[in-house]
């Protein structure tokens, strides 16, 4: 006999279409379901956030972990972990995926704090999204079981989606949950849970989860790789993961680096980084900033002049004065503009 009532739930909630679905069978059989979501400094709308470039589509920007607690009627709790997740993404137990993303290292973290805030509120199981089969690195069957057993959560974690394919869980065991009314969605095709979407009419729900991870994005991740092979010991800030979307890099040397802005959100951006650290900019002309981390030398100066130069609206003078200061001091600097087979031995 089914006893729902008075089970809570809690699941994690990215906001994309599966873990919605997850929570919306759950609440059909009656169970309280509370969401979470784990705010770890890479998700690419939290970065465009901090960004703050103007004409952005607003569902880009948007936290989808609250618009589809919103959605669904429940609370989400949006939890801060950004200094604990970065210790997994730099030495991850079970190793990265194809980029950055430790992704069973991440989904164990995760399940361990929700386990930690489960006990706190008194709930009963956990809930996820995952569906067998659909993710090559983290949902193959032997990384579900990973990840469950790693979280300490053996029998305590259902996933609702592909529940037919597991082993029965304890809140099914025990009643909690009826397992005829759970799913076997399997694979890679996305076709039962739009099927599903259309029955619970959920028609608002961003792309698959993971293309809003900046660690499966090629880019963002070799510039990572670059800051963790050169700047030892890196001290993870709230802003460090977005500086790595910003911008056009340079490595020029192993303790130098520089980000050239692209347009004016990009400059403003870097400006409200420049306290303590050298800045270039050509005066009186459509120009870059470029931020500089590390302490750049004489030599040094005058090469990542020649990089501001090549790319303000004076590329295509012989010489061109820049400006280089840091904090109280500042010295122009007259160099050639750098050439484009430069830029790309250095560019990251
Ligand atoms: S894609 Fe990113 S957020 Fe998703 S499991 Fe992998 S590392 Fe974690």
């Amino acid at each position: 006999m089914k006893t729902s009532e008075g089970i809570k739930a809690l699941g994690l909630i990215s906001g994309g279409l599966d873990s919605t679905l997850a929570a919306k069978v759950l609440m059909e059989q009656g169970i309280e379901v509370h969401g979470l979501n784990f705010s770890t400094g890479f998700c690419s709308n939290d970065q465009r956030r901090a960004l703050g470039r103007a004409g952005e589509e607003p569902h880009r920007l948007r936290n989808e972990a609250l618009r589809a607690g919103a959605d669904l009627g429940i609370e989400v709790e949006i939890v801060p972990v950004e200094k604990d997740y970065f210790g997994i993404v730099v030495n991850p137990k079970f190793g990265h995926g194809a980029h950055m993303n430790p992704c069973i290292d991440c989904r164990i973290f995760m399940l361990k704090k929700a386990k930690d805030r489960m006990d706190q509120v008194g709930g009963h199981f956990l809930f996820t999204g995952e569906v067998l089969g659909q993710r090559p690195m983290s949902q193959h069957l032997a990384a579900l079981q990973t990840i469950e057993k790693e979280a300490g959560l053996e029998g305590l974690l259902l996933r609702p989606l592909s529940a037919h394919h597991l082993p029965e869980t304890i809140p099914e065991k025990k009643g909690w949950v009826d397992r005829a009314r759970l799913l076997a969605i399997a694979g890679r095709s996305r076709r039962g849970q739009l099927a599903l979407a259309q029955t619970f009419q959920i028609a608002e729900f961003p792309q698959p989860s993971g293309g809003c991870c900046s660690l499966t994005d090629d880019t963002f991740s070799r510039r990572l790789r670059d800051v963790l092979d050169h700047q030892v010991p890196f001290e993870p800030g709230t802003q460090d993961p977005v500086l790595l979307k910003v911008g056009r890099h340079f490595r020029v040397s192993h303790q130098v680096k520089l980000v050239v802005g692209r347009d004016e959100t990009e400059n403003q951006f870097l400006e409200r980084l420049r306290r303590g650290r050298w800045c270039f900019e050509v005066p009186d002309a459509g120009s870059p900033l470029v931020l500089v981390q590390g302490e750049p030398d004489d030599e040094l100066r005058k090469l990542i002049a020649a990089i501001a130069a090549r790319y303000s609206s004076r590329r295509s003078e012989r010489l061109v004065e820049v400006q280089a200061s840091k904090d109280e001091r500042s010295e122009m600097i007259r160099v050639a503009p750098a050439a484009d087979t430069f830029l790309e031995q250095c560019r990251i």
